[in-house]
């Protein structure tokens, strides 16, 4: 039978058109839209498109979203004085700093300026209070891809409960949020790394197997296990001299070879990528709502 196809951009689409009524209460009982900050530090080709398509979706939504450009010489007190204004700003809900900084804010530069957004409106679920209450099962602002990918789990009625979860990948973003929204869900969880001994073996004892790597095509089906559920997290841009832009996209998974191995599986683009979007939707709102702390 082949793969089913875990169509992310059509997931999103409904998710994102159930949350109008909430803008629109928003806007009534506020009298001003949901307001979304996004902080832009430097020049990097792919934050620019990630951080344009963020601000087209919220505002086709009816947000108010800002985007702060900070220049490429930008120090980490600048960054940090432009947060403490957002948070301080009654008409932004969420604040979002898009990764990477500049390589010159130095090594600590991310989580200096993420731990300095107001928890309650860390729409990213980067800052540590949020990233504590997901990990002790209270209501926080989840990390927005993770999200999206349980989202989609859930959606697609993608069984969880005892059956066993492999994620690759560790990084704070993806990997380990995503192994606690597992957890939560009642998967037994395995999360692999860059050190992890014979890779393809654990995941060949996936039933739902999440690749959140940034390494094209790494996944290849003999890391599948016949009738897994298939989840690539990574996006990816390889040379492509066909294309206008001399580049395509493409995921941490062979799609082509790995699918007819799957039960389900997610492409990229059109699987992860749109889910996250929605979820920054959503957690703006929440925020927007008064309840930053709804249960993930
Ligand atoms: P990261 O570089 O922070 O982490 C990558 C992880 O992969 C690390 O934990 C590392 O241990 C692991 N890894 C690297 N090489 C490995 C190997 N040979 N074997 C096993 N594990 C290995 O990256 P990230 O921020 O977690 O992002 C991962 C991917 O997801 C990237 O392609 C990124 O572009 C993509 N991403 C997509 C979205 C989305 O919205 N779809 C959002 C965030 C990140």
């Amino acid at each position: 039978m082949p793969a089913r196809r875990l169509d992310g951009t059509a997931w999103a689409e409904r998710l994102r058109h159930k949350l109008e009524p909430r803008v629109a209460a928003v806007r009534r009982h506020a009298g001003r839209p949901p307001g979304l900050a996004v902080v832009l530090a430097g020049t990097h080709p792919p934050s620019e498109i990630y951080v344009r398509n963020k601000i087209a979706t919220a505002t086709a939504h009816g947000c108010h979203a800002v985007l702060h450009r900070l220049p490429e010489t930008a120090s980490v007190d600048e960054a940090l004085v432009l947060v403490r204004q957002l948070n301080a700003d009654d008409t932004i809900d969420g604040i979002l700093v898009q990764s990477p900084l500049p390589a010159g804010m130095g090594t600590d530069a991310e989580s200096r300026v993420f731990d300095a957004v107001d928890p309650s409106k860390d729409i990213d679920g980067f800052h540590p209070v949020n990233v504590g209450r997901l990990v002790q099962k209270r209501q926080a602002l989840v990390a927005c891809t993770p999200l999206g990918c349980a989202t989609l789990l859930d959606r697609e009625e993608i069984p969880l409960r005892g059956r066993h979860a492999v994620v690759i990948g560790r990084s704070d973003i993806v990997g380990k949020p995503m192994a606690m929204l597992l957890l939560h869900r009642n998967a037994t969880v395995t999360i692999c790394h860059s050190r992890t001994v014979d890779l393809p073996a654990i995941c060949r004892t996936a039933d739902v197997l999440v690749a959140a790597i940034g390494r094209p095509g790494f996944v290849t089906p003999d890391f599948v296990k016949p009738g897994a559920t298939v989840i690539d997290v990574g996006i990816n841009r390889v040379e492509d001299p066909s294309r206008r832009s001399g580049y395509r996209l493409c995921g941490d998974v062979d799609f082509a070879q790995a699918a007819p191995r799957c039960r389900a599986i997610t492409p990229v683009p059109g699987g992860v990528g749109p889910m996250t979007i929605a979820m920054l939707l959503r957690n703006t709102l929440r925020v927007a709502c008064g309840s930053p702390f709804e249960r993930a």
